[in-house]
């Protein structure tokens, strides 16, 4: 009986985080070890390359997430918000 409430719980919270899967949070971005950046378009550092930041660079490129921070890109915040 409780292990179905356990479950019952866990479900929601996964329903939760499922909802949010779309924001991802700075502590990913920072476990991830590369970000996408687009050398002839902004300066910032994305999480996807299909990030709506993107949607106008021709060309993106994936570099490691130091060399962004290295290189003063800071995260987007349509990724990171
Ligand atoms: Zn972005």
């Amino acid at each position: 009986m409780k292990l179905k409430q356990i479950f019952a719980t866990l479900g929601i919270v996964v329903t939760l985080s499922g909802a949010g899967a779309t924001v991802t949070p700075v502590v990913t971005a920072q476990a991830k070890s590369y970000v996408v950046i687009a050398p002839r378009y902004g300066k910032k550092s994305h999480h996807s390359r299909h990030c709506r930041g993107l949607n106008a660079a021709k060309s993106t490129k994936r570099v490691s997430w130091k060399w962004a921070k290295h290189h003063n890109r800071p995260l987007c915040h349509w990724c990171y918000r």
